[in-house]
């Protein structure tokens, strides 16, 4: 058995091949939930989506979000992924208590879909409307991911890295903002100051997440500060991390990223932006996954390959490199 920490894209590329080390379904990956917003009601997940749509095969490539080729069938989606998993078709009523009652999970990311700022397509917007639905009726984020999961054939299991509400709210010298405003609708523009994830403190890492972590964990090419940070932000992680055999794959060449505000956020939280900065703020890490071109000196294994993923095969290598940095753990 293995867990890999996942955010939106360097985890999900590296999640392509797997299958060169690991069998698929030994695998569990857990994902970052502060990213997610509520948008016109719907909960909208980003890093969850990503690595459903990459497990199930549709992902867009180009832009690592949302479903390649995605049309105007939103219907028809709806029917789909509700059949797939045995749903009976409706009129599903909520539960008397929840008919009044707001959606917990949702707090502090609550936007209209008025202009909506993030593009939301029509089958994907199927996946939030089964997901908020499902939620509504008294499923748990955690039990509609595995429905979810199903619907999209999944090899390995997927969680969410909480049942409860955790938002990345990004500090900026033009205030406080959710992670998706600085990301979507300011391009990271703003200079970053402080990343704090509000509602951390009192969330829970699931049980299931808590098993999940006490097998070797590995840390995807995310970002160390929006993608995993949220998830080390939960009571009882970076304990669990430290108890555990642990490899990261840099998402940087020494100081060089492959892409996103991985260097400005780094920057922001007081990090150096670069490997040597990755290294210093994951200190339960046992070894590395560097770039061949990366000659940071750690005082930790290191296993060097070539660690641009664009195909399948560069994922394969990238995956065989942390299979040989397990073998090389403490
Ligand atoms: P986000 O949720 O979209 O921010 O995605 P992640 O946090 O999962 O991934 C972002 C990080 O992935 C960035 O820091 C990138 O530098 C890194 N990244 C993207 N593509 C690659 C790649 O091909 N190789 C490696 N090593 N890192 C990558």
């Amino acid at each position: 058995m293995v867990t890999f920490l996942a955010g939106g894209t360097g985890t999900p590329k590296l999640l392509d091949g797997v299958d060169a080390a690991f069998d698929p379904a030994a695998v569990t990956v857990v994902a970052n939930t502060g990213d997610d917003v509520e948008l016109g009601g719907h909960l909208v997940c980003p890093d969850l989506d990503t690595v459903l749509f990459q497990g199930g095969g549709v992902l867009d490539r180009e832009t690592w979000w949302g479903i390649d080729g995605d049309t105007t069938a939103t219907h028809d989606e709806l029917g789909r992924l509700a059949s797939a998993v045995d749903l009976e078709a409706g009129p599903r009523y909520l539960p008397p208590e929840r008919q009044t009652e707001g959606r917990r999970l949702a707090r502090w990311r609550r936007f209209s879909a008025v202009a909506e700022f993030m593009e939301i397509g029509d089958r994907d917007r199927a996946v939030h409307l089964t997901r908020t639905s499902l939620l509504d009726e008294g499923d748990t984020l955690t039990e509609v991911t595995r429905l979810l999961a199903d619907a999209f054939d999944l090899d390995s299991t997927l969680l969410p890295m909480s049942d409860d509400p955790v938002a990345t709210i990004v500090h900026t010298e033009a205030g406080a903002m959710h992670f998706q405003e600085y990301w979507v609708a300011r391009r990271a523009a703003p200079t970053v100051v402080d990343v704090k994830f509000r509602g951390a403190e009192t969330a829970e890492p699931t049980p299931e997440v808590l098993d999940a972590l006490s097998d070797p964990v590995v840390i995807g090419p995310s970002n160390p500060v929006t993608s995993v940070g949220p998830i080390r932000a939960l009571p009882g992680v970076d304990e669990a991390l430290d108890a555990t055999p642990v490899v990261a794959v840099s998402p940087f060449v020494e100081d060089e990223v492959f892409s996103g505000p991985a260097a400005e956020l780094m920057r922001g939280v007081g990090r150096d932006p670069s490997t040597a900065g990755v290294a210093a703020a994951y200190p339960f890490v046992d070894a590395f996954v560097l770039d061949a071109d990366d000659g940071t000196d750690l005082a930790r294994p290191v296993v060097h390959t070539d660690t641009r993923i664009d195909d399948t095969d560069d994922a394969r290598r990238v995956v065989s490199a942390v299979a040989d940095a397990l073998a090389e753990a403490p």
